[in-house]
């Protein structure tokens, strides 16, 4: 038994990467977990490996899909809003499109989630919303306009949903990734590897070289500091955005 023993977590994009070290970390801590995303197979071999975890298949682009997903969780006293895309390109070279995709999940996929829990939220004994933004939420960065401009948007709403629900139990902050050694990475490593003619060694290297520890971040370290904004004890941190980035400020 631990003191959140009982609580629900929902944690979007929950079968991999990142979500997926969440979602064991909150399992560890007694916390029942449902793990949200498109590809089912996946999210239930994923959920079949902790405790009290269950999988359910929610496109955060699509709102009758989000409406089923929450109706289906049932009350939750945790959202980790973690799914998330990635692309990198020159800017001039971006269309429509392809900016608009990206805003649909990182951004308006989020609100959706968001606004499923926060009516039930607002009067809840305890709460916590927990968004994964990144370093690219504050920073620019180039060749990742419309990433780095959605990450922004996330923080921007962190702070703000922080202040507007500051008098109730509810606590909303972002963590802020550096690298992670996830499928985002593994992808940009191809497309670098594609682009300059690169090894997959260098082309690792360009990315740790962004993080003065001179490593790849792993989706545990980014899951502890989930754990611990979940605590009770973390109460009075709200609307914060919490560099994991080996130094990097
Ligand atoms: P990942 O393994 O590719 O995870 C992305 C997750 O998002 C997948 O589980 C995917 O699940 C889910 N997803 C994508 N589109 C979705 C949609 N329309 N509806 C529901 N779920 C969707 O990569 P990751 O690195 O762990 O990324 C997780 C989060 O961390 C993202 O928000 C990312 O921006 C952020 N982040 C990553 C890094 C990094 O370097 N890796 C750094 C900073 C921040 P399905 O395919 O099943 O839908």
């Amino acid at each position: 038994m631990t003191e959140l023993s009982g609580r629900k977590a929902v944690i979007t994009g929950g079968g991999t990467g990142i979500g997926l070290a969440c979602a064991a970390r909150l399992a560890a801590m007694g916390i029942e977990t449902i793990l949200m995303g498109r590809q089912l197979e996946r999210l239930e071999a994923a959920a079949a490996t902790l405790p009290d975890a269950r999988a359910i298949r929610c496109d955060v682009t699509d709102d009758d899909s989000v409406t089923a997903a929450f109706s289906a969780a049932g009350p939750v006293d945790i959202l980790v809003n973690n799914a998330g895309i990635a692309a990198a390109k020159a800017f001039h070279r971006t269309s429509m499109p392809e900016w608009q995709n990206i805003q649909a999940v990182n951004v308006d996929g989020l609100v959706r989630c968001t606004l499923a829990v926060i009516g039930s939220m607002r009067t809840a004994d305890y709460a916590r919303i927990i968004n994964i933004a990144s370093i690219a939420g504050l920073r620019g960065g180039a060749y990742v306009a419309p990433y780095s401009a959605s990450k922004h948007a996330v923080v921007g709403l962190t702070k703000s949903l922080s202040l507007e629900y500051a008098k109730t139990r509810l606590t909303v902050n972002a963590v802020c990734p550096g690298y992670v050694e996830t499928q985002i990475v593994e992808d940009s490593v191809a497309n670098i590897m594609a682009k300059t003619g690169r090894t997959r060694e260098e082309a690792i290297a360009e990315l740790a070289k962004t993080n003065p520890q001179g490593r790849l971040i792993q989706p545990d370290e980014v899951a502890e500091t989930v754990a611990w904004l979940c605590s009770p004890l973390s109460g009075s941190v709200s609307g914060q955005a919490i560099m994991i980035s080996g130094g990097a400020i």
